[in-house]
């Protein structure tokens, strides 16, 4: 018997389509399609201007380049690592707006992490397209200050560079033959390699969280940053953190 495609025209999805992968999968709607195509649209825009706008910078040296190139995977990487964290441990698919927004596609990825693979260039990075916005649109604006450094707006359009491709390099960490080149930068550590990434994907999925490079999964889980601020939001909020993971005893 095949089961019945569940009704995501309701506002709550009944509690056992939450572990569900066909039904998380059914969340994915024209409509966040469309958010998609449009987080495209305006970071490729916005980042090809501030691209050309940072060109024009006076006296902006290679060394500079290479050390924005680098500070802006670590600033992606920090942003990936705090943004993973906060829709695996906090609300569910039912949380409203951020449920069907952002949650869904997280646990999703729990329970199919190859689902990824098989999803098309938008679906895999409209999302953190729309993410990026959030730095170019500074960096456009400070890029007109001569008060400013040149070096910030230079910063904030790596950032909002890798920020934007983060999802297309956790993608790649899941494929059992990524493309050439991109093997040879996750072995030499440039990009997140499956193996770093794997550590996340054992339940309860409670580490290893950063998705660019994977360089402040160490420092982070090490620091144990994240449980210390999950204890702090529990005796402010009374928020059980991962409430919605299958393993959860609050289940
Ligand atoms: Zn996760
Ligand atoms: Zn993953």
């Amino acid at each position: 018997m095949t089961r019945a495609t569940p009704s995501w025209s309701l506002i709550r999805m009944p509690k056992r389509d939450h572990y569900d992968s066909e039904a998380l999968e059914a969340g994915y709607a024209k409509t966040h399609r469309v958010y998609e195509l449009v987080g495209l649209s305006l970071a490729a825009w916005t980042l090809g201007w501030l691209f050309l706008r940072v060109l024009d910078l006076p006296e902006v040296s290679a060394w500079e380049w290479v050390l924005a190139l680098l500070l802006g995977l670590l600033a992606a990487d920090l942003v990936s690592g705090v943004v993973h964290w906060a829709f695996d441990t906090w609300g569910s698919v039912d949380t409203p707006v951020l449920g069907r927004l952002a949650i869904r596609t997280f646990r999703h990825h729990h329970i199919d992490p190859k689902a990824i693979t098989r999803h098309d260039f938008v679906e895999t990075n409209g999302h953190n397209a729309m993410l990026s916005i959030a730095l170019t649109l500074p960096g456009l604006a400070l890029a007109n200050d001569p008060e400013v450094p040149a070096l910030v707006p230079l910063l904030l359009f790596t950032s909002a560079l890798f920020v934007a491709t983060t999802s297309q390099f956790h993608k790649w960490s899941h494929m059992d033959e990524p493309p050439k080149l991109v093997a040879l930068l996750q072995r030499i550590g440039l990009l997140l390699s499956p193996a770093a990434h794997d550590v996340h994907h054992r339940a309860p999925h409670e580490r290893a969280y950063c998705v660019t490079t994977g360089w402040l999964n160490g420092p982070l889980d090490r620091l144990r940053l994240f449980r210390l601020i999950e204890r702090v939001v529990t005796r402010v909020t009374g928020a059980v953190p991962r409430r919605d993971e299958p393993e959860s005893p609050e289940r």
